[in-house]
């Protein structure tokens, strides 16, 4: 008994937390066109089965105010609405929307929402088709989140622009769910939304496993994690194909093509809409200028993954340091020197 009490309070609280959050709850259900994984730990398996329900509804939520592969969805609506003609966003929107806008601004437009033209040209959703001359013109000039604006609750598309969360709504469906968990006590837990992965509280020494760049099932590497949230964007996702060629389906928004092959981009970020939108934009920028600027910028780390006849090689910004494990022996890893200062434009 004397020797309880005399144990430091923080110790004892620690304890008592640690023994708390036991109960293990895993579900695996079908949610925004792809398979969500949640682990959330509670006190008691009641705690943590309501508190994966509310996460669950809260991706939905997202997914019917985001998707624009649902015709009812208020993204798409908003896409429907008359150029010049404001749209009631709902504050849910509004506020995803701004996310949306300060990701774009970051990135100078590396990541870009307003591409909906360039995704409807490309063919994106229908397994990809080479543009008309005219078409890809119309869609570059006019397909910008420079052309959306903004403000009072209201949306005003000043082009025929059209939004695409395609590269940022999972994102928000995992962010939106964390806070839902955080809101309902929920210390600890792992959500994993077709491939990308956002912690609550210190789910550290998770592996996050990165696939080979030419085959999405063969992970090759794990960036072991410190809470916050990884992503990857890389052509073995989904394969589109033009004209014969195998195209990425990550588009660059100034040139209004697909980007190159470069293989595949991991970033982790605090949040998952970061993440999310960073793992696109810096497959945009390149390895070289991506990683150089992700080393750069407070809060996010990336790592960028290629296969060559030599074999695989995996690039890394110093933050990772120590948090990649490689799986098979033909992995090169290196990281970059110091934050990339020598390369700043
Ligand atoms: P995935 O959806 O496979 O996880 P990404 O997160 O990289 O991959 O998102 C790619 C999707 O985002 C594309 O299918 C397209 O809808 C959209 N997209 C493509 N290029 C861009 C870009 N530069 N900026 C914003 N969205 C993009
Ligand atoms: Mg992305």
């Amino acid at each position: 008994m004397k020797t309880f009490t005399s144990l430091p309070i923080w110790a004892a609280l620690a304890g008592a937390a640690l023994a708390a959050a036991q109960e293990l709850v895993e579900r695996k259900v079908l949610a925004m066109g792809t398979v969500l994984e949640l682990s959330v730990w509670a006190e008691t398996r009641a705690q943590a089965l309501e508190a994966s329900e509310l996460a669950l509804r809260e991706v939905e939520r997202v997914e019917t105010c985001l998707s624009t592969w649902k015709p009812e969805s208020e993204l798409s609506r908003l896409n429907r609405t008359p150029v010049g003609e404001p749209f009631e966003l709902s504050s849910d929107l509004e506020r995803h929307l701004g996310r949306a806008r300060h990701l774009w601004e970051w990135t100078e437009g590396a990541f870009d929402p307003g591409l909906g033209l360039l995704v409807q040209a490309w063919g994106l959703r229908e397994g990809g088709r080479q543009p008309s001359q005219s078409e890809l013109e119309q869609a570059l000039a006019a397909g910008s989140m420079a052309s959306l604006e903004v403000g009072g609750g209201r949306a005003t598309r000043r082009s025929e622009m059209q939004l695409e969360e395609g590269a940022f709504g999972k994102g928000i469906g995992l962010d939106e769910a964390c806070a839902v968990l955080e809101r309902a006590g929920i210390r600890k837990a792992v959500l994993n939304l077709g491939g990308q992965v956002r912690f609550v509280g210190q789910a550290d020494g998770w592996p996050y496993g990165v696939a080979h760049p030419l085959e999405r099932g063969e992970i090759v590497l794990e960036v072991v994690s410190r809470g916050g949230s990884l992503a990857t964007s890389g052509n073995s996702e989904r394969g589109l194909v033009v004209g014969g060629e195998r195209r990425s389906h990550i588009l660059d928004p100034r040139k209004g093509t697909p980007a190159p092959d470069v293989g595949s981009m991991t970033v982790w970020a605090r949040d998952a809409t970061t993440a999310d939108a960073l793992s696109t934009a810096l497959f945009v920028l390149g390895p070289e200028r991506g990683l150089a600027w992700a080393a750069r910028q407070d809060g996010l780390e990336a790592l960028h993954l290629i296969s060559s006849p030599q074999g695989l090689q995996a690039t890394a910004t110093p933050g990772l340091r120590g948090r990649i494990r490689g799986l098979v022996a033909e992995l090169e890893l290196t990281f970059l020197a110091t934050p990339a200062l020598a390369t700043r434009e």
